[in-house]
């Protein structure tokens, strides 16, 4: 199964307690899956149509604990939409319907139509609520990438008022959530590693929100490594460099002038650099007799290159 499919696996098995929060929950669901249709007699009734079958049997779970609502599966038609199957429940009754639809705070007119979002509702005013709401928003249309590959949390809306809705609600937990129109659809998304845990976090997915830090710990190691060696890579060319340079000064001084003429300290470190040409200063300073500080030998070698570079001015004047 895909980290989304867990994901809303986890949420969907979630329930709160709270009839204020089951119905932001329900209010979220109902607008995202709901539309109204007439049955046989003209009357209305409410038909909730999702692709996952465990947010319809949600929607059940809620509809039977804040209105002991039964609704039933319309089972006897398939339908299918552009990613597979969907499953649809309808509910029983035009009173019930109008009942639910009142309760839950979203826009709706008779006789047939599409539900709605009301911006003006007040069903999302507590934070527990407006956590139940965005639980029920990315149930019903949201996805969240694999973190073994990369950050990103979406939820998608048909229409901008509804997007910036539910924006709103994310912004109000200092979360930073965006809106991209995408194909006439208005994507919600986040895209920051701990912004996303937080979310999951608020929505009450705690088993996804463990695995995701794992991983995000376990990255984080990883390039904190990659760091560390791209840095000695490069210090380890630093070095290399700086001895090319260093043999190429001490051969042009033994071919203009001879070793010999230097004096002894500069001497002993000529020969050993030529020698050991992949040996650290620490180590030249080691070798020589008496022993020399780092400092010491990096003393000399600059003062060699100085020599160097003064026989190089006298070339060119002449
Ligand atoms: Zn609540």
């Amino acid at each position: 199964m895909s980290f989304s499919g867990m994901v809303k696996k986890e949420l969907s098995g979630y329930t709160e307690r709270a009839r204020h929060c089951c119905l932001a929950e329900l209010s979220a669901l109902i607008c995202a899956c709901g539309s109204l249709e007439q049955d046989q007699n003209g009357d209305s009734e409410l038909l909730i149509r999702t692709e996952n079958e465990a947010i319809l049997r949600k929607c059940f779970t809620l509809l039977k604990k804040t209105f002991n609502i039964k609704a039933v599966v319309l089972d006897e038609r398939d339908i299918y939409t552009r990613r597979g199957k969907a499953y649809t429940g309808r509910i029983p009754g035009p009173e019930e319907t109008i009942r639910v639809l009142e309760a839950v705070k979203v826009a709706y007119e008779l006789p047939a139509g599409p539900v709605g979002f009301d911006r003006s509702s007040l069903i999302t005013q507590r934070d527990c609520c407006r956590r139940a709401y965005i639980r029920g928003a990315f149930l019903a249309s949201g996805s969240i990438s694999d973190p073994e590959k990369g950050y990103h949390f979406e939820i998608v809306f048909p229409d901008e008022v509804r997007a910036q809705g539910v924006q709103a609600m994310i912004r109000s937990f200092g979360i930073d959530a965006r809106i991209v129109l995408r194909k006439k659809t208005f994507v919600l998304y986040v895209k920051e590693g701990s912004q996303i845990v937080d979310l999951l976090g608020l929505m009450g997915a705690d088993t996804a929100l463990f695995d995701l830090e794992n991983i995000r710990i376990l990255k984080e190691m990883r390039n904190s490594v990659n760091r560390k060696v791209n840095c000695e890579a490069a210090n380890i060319n630093k070095t290399v460099s700086a001895a090319v340079k260093q043999i190429d000064d001490i051969r042009l001084i033994e071919k203009l002038k001879g070793l010999d003429s230097l004096s002894e300290g500069l001497t002993q470190v000529a020969r050993l650099r030529l020698q050991y040409p992949d040996a650290t200063l620490k180590e030249l300073g080691c070798m020589l007799d008496p022993q020399v500080g780092k400092s010491g030998v990096n003393h000399r070698l600059r003062r060699l290159g100085e020599l160097a570079d003064e026989l190089r001015e006298k070339e060119e004047e002449q």
